[in-house]
Parts: structure tokens; sequence; C-alpha cells
């Protein structure tokens, strides 16, 4: 069973929770336990079974799924899918089954366990795309989380309450790959083009599995590729060793070559491919110039300003405890600034960021274009409307404290 954490992935969780405990005397977080899934393989509905093998019609080709009970849908690997079909279009593959307006509409179980994990990947989407994750209230399509025996989601929009099943043992980085399902991902080998860049060894593969193999082409659906080459490093990719009967390799570059996958974030050619399929407000500080007025205990590596534009809603940045802390990202142009977002620290200490200002500069040290309070508690994710031109966004408190923040978006347009 491959998605279980590893005995030493729990110790760590459990060294780092108890690291939280004294958050309010400012504790360090050695690596977040967030990203200590590198030792993930592969999301199964059902791990470790095989249901019944039998062929379906999709969109009108035949292809072999498993069945597990519920004769409504067809798994393959991960992936579900309802049987009767009835409501996806010719072309779910890359390029249907998307959500309108970039908006995904969601519900998670109550008493789910463990929702951190899908707050974090929601937050991880939102923090890389345009794509947004509301609260459903009364919409008829949307995403249900629900506790599962294994990782599993259908794949693009269905038009009706989808399901994303998780264990226990589904990290964070297994509910990313999850959400990719579903708004409209397959795995990254099974794209139609992939022969040129692996050999799949059927071979190696357990007996009953090999459908899990097949392009998303041969599986009745079409589709354009977004992006040129097949992206080892994407969230979406199997590992090497996915379904095999024997231990050796079921996949291998086409080379011969073995090849490492991860399950840490989505990649930058994932955030491409995602980007033409829900374009939308670019994230303009990303990866952008940024300060602050200090540096908690002077650990750069750990709490500089650049955590905060990283694109990682898991690492943080840090200042001392002083009188109106501030942090800002250059833009190094001049934009039409819709929103800003913002991400706290995940695991303590949010209140620290309640009473704050936003502002917007027409250069680092310049002149002030616009200032707006925010009095009140930032969550992650939240957006802020700004609606002014310039260059420089600060994020500023309004009293004495911390000010620590783990991701900050601004959303607009580049000023030509
Ligand atoms: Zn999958």
């Amino acid at each position: 069973m491959k998605f279980f954490f590893k005995p030493q992935m729990i110790y760590l969780t459990m060294f780092t929770t108890s690291l939280f405990v004294g958050c309010e005397t400012e504790t360090f977080e050695s690596e977040s336990s967030l990203s200590q899934n590198g030792n993930f393989e592969i999301e199964e509905a059902y791990p470790d079974q095989t249901g019944k093998l039998h062929s379906i019609l999709l969109d009108g080709e035949e292809v072999m799924v498993e069945n597990f009970g519920d004769n409504n849908v067809s798994v393959i690997g991960d992936m579900l899918f309802y049987t009767d079909n009835s409501d996806s279009t010719k072309s779910v593959g890359r390029t249907g089954g998307r959500w309108p307006n970039n908006i995904v509409y969601y519900e998670i179980q109550s008493g789910m366990p463990n929702q951190a994990r899908i707050r974090n990947a929601i937050g991880h989407w939102e923090a890389n795309t345009a794509l947004r994750f509301v609260k459903r209230t009364n919409q008829s399509a949307y995403v249900f989380f629900q506790k599962g025996g294994g990782c599993s989601s259908f794949v693009g929009r269905t038009g009706r309450k989808q399901t994303i099943n998780l264990a226990d043992g589904c990290s964070t980085g297994s509910t990313i790959h999850e959400i990719g399902h579903a708004i409209g991902l397959y795995h990254e080998q099974s794209r139609k083009d992939r022969d040129r860049f692996i050999k799949v060894l059927f071979g190696n593969i357990q007996s009953g599995k090999e459908h899990n193999f097949q392009t998303y082409v041969q599986r009745g659906r079409d589709g354009t590729e977004n992006t040129s080459t097949l992206d080892f490093g994407s969230i979406m990719m199997y590992s090497p060793k996915s379904f095999s009967n024997n231990g050796q390799p079921t996949i291998t570059k086409v080379d011969g070559s073995s090849y490492s996958t991860q399950r840490n974030g989505l990649s930058s050619a994932d955030i491409t491919g995602i980007n033409k399929m829900y374009p939308g407000n670019t994230n303009l500080a990303a990866g952008k110039p940024s300060f602050q007025s200090s540096t908690y205990n002077n650990d750069t590596n750990r709490f500089g300003p650049s955590k905060t534009v990283d694109r990682n809603t898991n690492n943080f940045s840090h200042t001392n405890k002083q009188n109106n802390a501030w942090w800002e990202v250059d833009l190094g142009f001049n934009a039409d600034i819709k929103d800003v977002q913002i991400w706290n620290r995940a695991d303590c200490c949010q209140n620290r960021l309640t009473d704050f200002d936003i502002k917007v500069y027409d250069r680092r040290g310049g002149r002030q274009i616009k200032s707006i309070r925010i009095n009140e508690e930032a969550r992650r994710g939240k957006s802020y409307d700004v609606n002014a031109r310039g260059r420089v966004v600060r994020i500023q408190l309004r009293d004495r404290n911390f000010l620590h923040m783990a991701e900050v978006r601004v959303n607009g347009t580049r000023v030509r």
C-alpha cells in the first residue's frame, strides 16, 4: 500500500505539532510537515484491490475500467467516472469539464479528519492559479471532500456532486493531485504524445491494472496538450514503479533510464498548462524582489521576505516584534492592481494580522497612492480589493507586533 505515511513521517508530524503548541513564544518551524511527502508514490481509489474488470462505452469508445460495487461509478486508478456518462462532453481530456468563471464550488464532509490538508491544498491552488474555491451554498455541481479508503477523484467538472475521497494517509500533496483531476487533469503519463518521452513496460504491470497506463485518447477522450513536453516533475505524474508486479519499473524514460516524481506541489509546467485552461488574474508578485522592516532572529533563510512571494503557502516571512512592522514587494513596473490576497502562517498566530494597512506606492520609498485599512483578522487566501495603479505593495501593521505571512498574491495587469 503506497499512500500511507512512513513511520518517520509520522514522527516528524508529531514533532512539528509539539513545536506549534508553544507558538505564542515564537517557535521555529523546521520545515513544513506538509512537504514531507516525498516518498509518496501513487494515488489509488482502492489500494491493493482489483475490482471487476469490464468495458464500458465512454463517449462512444470501448474502455476498460474497474468496478468496486457501485455500478454507477467506474474506476481507473484514482480517477472516477460516472458510468452513465450522460453529462460529459465529448472532449473532457484537457479541454473540457471546466469550471465556469474559474470557480470550483466545494463542501467538506463534517467530521472529515485532517481538514488542514484540504485547506492547504486549496490554498496552494489559489496561490498558484487563477482558480478560486468557494464554499458551496445551493450549487448542484460541486466537489465533496469525504473520507474514503484511498485517494480518488472524478476527472473534470461532472455537473453534479462529485466526490474527492481521501483516506487518512492521503497527504496534502495527494489532495493537490486529486483536485488536479477534479479541475480536468489526467495523469501526465497519459498524454497522447507520451511515447515520445516514456516507455511503458507492460510486462511489469500487475495483471488487471494495465488500463491505468492508457493514454486518454485510448480512453476515448480527446483534447490538446497545454504544454509541449511531458513533465516528469508534474504532480500528476506516476512514479516509475506504479502498479509493478515484480518491483521492476513500469515506466522509464524513453532512453530506458529512471526518473523521480514529487507530490510537494504544482510544477511550473503544471501551472503553465493550468493557466491556459483557466486564464485569469495574473499574480504579479510571484518571485519579485521583496523587503521587510526586520527579520526575526536575523534568520533570512527561514524568515526572509521572499518566503512570501515563493508561491508556497507553507513557508512564511517573519519580522521582529516592532511598531508598524512592514513587508513590501516591488513589482518592477506600474500595474493596475485589482486585489491582494494574503495567506497567513498556517499553524498559529493569525490574530497578529488583524489591524493592518495595504498600501500602494509609485516606487519604493516614493509617493503613497492608496492605503486601505483592514481591521479584521486576515484569513488564508482572503482577497482584498485594491483597485489602484502603482508599483510597490506594502502590508503594514498598525500596532506593535510580529508580522508573518505565508504568501501574498498581487492580482492585476501590468500597464504597458
Ligand atoms: Zn491521479
